[in-house]
């Protein structure tokens, strides 16, 4: 039985930090993000419908999803927002599973599901165990400001449209320290992940 580990943080903690750092150690990781970008390319189901959907103005000149300006048409729309994430949500999910199915054949006995919304949309209840990035808030804000290049009134909408960091903790049955170093992240993400491993192994006897 592949143990499934969901990783998620706030906007700005660290995840995407850690999933590289996992990646690095040769860990079976799906990126939720990444495969919700890819099944908006162009000529994807999923393409096809948001743009029927919402029209050709969503497109760019070379028939390409235009993120940034579907992202500021839904973010005043709720209606909207449900909508798109009608269109992309079973996409993303049907392509997890797939991945997830691929890491088993393979063997693998540990699996990590990257998903930065991954308590508000439900998704933790489908995983075996949850892992929390943690960062102070104004270590969040600082952060969002310079990796976005945004406003501390940008980054803290940004925060403030995501469950607070503090409540999801409560779901965690790891919280990975984000308050100190890359390198400092670096060593707990690699001890966590041999703790895991220790714990995934089957028993001997
Ligand atoms: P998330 O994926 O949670 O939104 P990221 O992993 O992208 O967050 O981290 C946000 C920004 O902060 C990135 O530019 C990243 O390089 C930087 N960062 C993350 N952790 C640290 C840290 N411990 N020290 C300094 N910068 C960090």
């Amino acid at each position: 039985m592949m143990r499934v580990i969901g990783l998620t943080g706030g906007i700005g903690s660290g995840k995407s930090q850690v999933s590289a750092i996992l990646k690095d150690l040769g860990v079976p990781v799906i990126d939720a993000d990444a495969l919700t970008h890819a099944c908006q390319t162009r000529g994807q189901p999923v393409w096809a419908a948001i743009w029927q959907q919402f029209g050709w103005s969503i497109l760019g000149p070379n028939g390409e999803i235009l993120r940034r300006k579907l992202g500021f048409l839904v973010f005043h729309d709720e209606d909207a927002r449900k909508k798109l994430n009608q269109l992309v949500h079973p996409s993303v999910r049907a392509l997890m599973a797939q991945g997830l199915d691929v890491f088993r054949r393979q063997g693998q006995l540990l699996a990590v599901l990257d998903v930065p919304l991954l308590i508000e949309g439900g998704l933790h209840k489908m995983v075996d165990e949850v892992w929390v990035v943690y960062a102070d808030l104004t270590q969040q804000l600082s952060r969002i400001m310079e990796r976005d290049h945004v406003d501390v009134t940008e980054a803290e909408r940004r925060i403030g449209a995501q469950m607070p960091l503090d409540q999801k903790l409560s779901y965690a049955q790891v919280v990975i320290d984000n308050r100190g170093t890359l390198d400092e992240l670096k060593d707990v993400v690699t001890q966590l992940w041999h703790k895991a491993q220790d714990r995934a192994k089957p028993d001997d006897g």
